[in-house]
């Protein structure tokens, strides 16, 4: 049950310009290292067991805050003990959590394998996540109405996100990840739509069900997304960097060279990074681009809130011949 104690209050001296809400999943995320991904059936030796706090919302509210982005989160944790834990980086990274209710039963588990290569694989048990429903949501309304960025994603049930556009007065920042069958007006009003190659895939497939499924360039897949009438769209590519498309046609946003060690999280941190930049009138393609030094920050440590830069610390340069 949703009443007035539960509502988002966020000080008057806060409000307005600047301010992020991020509306999302508080995870614990369970690592594994293994040499290799296992085929399916093998059991295979691997090392780490640590829990981490995680969650796409948590992970993204973590890197705007620590960037020194004003930034409140919307969500739930479990009453288990690994409530604690999902809650530990917000608090450390200072992300308000008014809106961040305990509801009976366990906190989100993401249990991650992360191979050799970097490469990680992931299974979510949404836990306490799915109850961020359009209640929690609609009580949240003031909080959200005063943002510059709403930040939302897709690790919380559908009715939760669909109540958003009603609510936000600045901009929608939607990373639709996992993707989920959507209104398309949750679609439609994102101001960017961030997403990989295979989340805009899917998410035009939605959008435009008659649309061949032929193989699209990075290029055209942007400009494909914007024509199905989104304000503007971010298509991230990994060490390839991303793709800006908005009312002034396309922008490549290069990479940074790294040695990637884990890129878990990289697309997380590039959404908080994109978050900050716009709350603070950065224009889409320059806010793009911390992200991408962000994202490529988070790539060379281990983990998703633990690889995150601190305000101040140096970024590596993005590699402008890629782009
Ligand atoms: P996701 O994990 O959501 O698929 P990406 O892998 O596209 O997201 O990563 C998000 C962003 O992080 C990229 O657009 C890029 O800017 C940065 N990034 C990720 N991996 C690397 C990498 N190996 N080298 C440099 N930048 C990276």
């Amino acid at each position: 049950m949703i009443d007035a104690t539960t509502r988002l209050l966020i000080p008057e001296a806060e409000r307005g310009a600047g301010t992020i809400v991020v509306v999302g999943s508080i995870n614990v995320d369970l690592i594994a290292h293994v040499r290799r991904h296992p085929l399916p059936g093998e059991t295979l030796h691997g090392s780490g067991g640590q829990m981490l706090p995680g969650g796409k919302g948590a992970n993204q509210a973590v890197a705007a805050a620590r960037l020194g982005g004003s930034v409140h989160m919307i969500g739930a944790v479990g009453t288990d003990p690994q409530a604690a834990v999902g809650r530990s980086g917000l608090q450390a990274a200072g992300v308000g959590l008014e809106g961040v209710r305990e509801v009976e039963g366990p906190t989100g588990l993401a249990i991650v394998t992360v191979a050799e290569d970097g490469e990680n694989s992931i299974v979510v048990i949404a836990g306490a996540n799915a109850a961020v429903d359009a209640a929690q949501v609609t009580a949240a309304r003031e909080a959200i109405g005063a943002a510059a960025i709403v930040v939302a994603q897709g690790e919380i049930p559908r009715e939760g996100i669909e109540a958003l556009p009603a609510l936000v007065t600045g901009r929608f920042l939607h990373n639709p990840a996992p993707v989920m069958e959507l209104d398309p007006a949750v679609l439609l009003a994102s101001d960017p739509l961030v997403v990989n190659e295979h989340e805009a895939a899917l998410v035009l497939a939605q959008l435009d069900p008659g649309a061949s499924a032929a193989e699209r360039s990075p290029e055209q897949t942007a400009e494909a997304l914007r024509a199905t009438g989104i304000a503007s769209v971010v298509l991230t590519l990994g060490a390839q960097g991303a793709l800006v498309a908005d009312a002034d046609g396309l922008h490549a946003v290069p990479a940074a060279r790294v040695t990637a060690v884990d890129t878990t999280g990289a697309g997380d941190a590039f959404i908080g990074a994109l978050a900050v930049g716009l709350a603070r009138g950065d224009a889409l393609p320059v806010a793009a681009r911390l992200a991408s030094q962000v994202g490529a920050f988070a790539a060379t440590g281990h983990g998703a809130q633990p690889s995150y830069p601190q305000a101040g610390q140096a970024l590596p340069p993005l590699s402008e011949e890629s782009a």
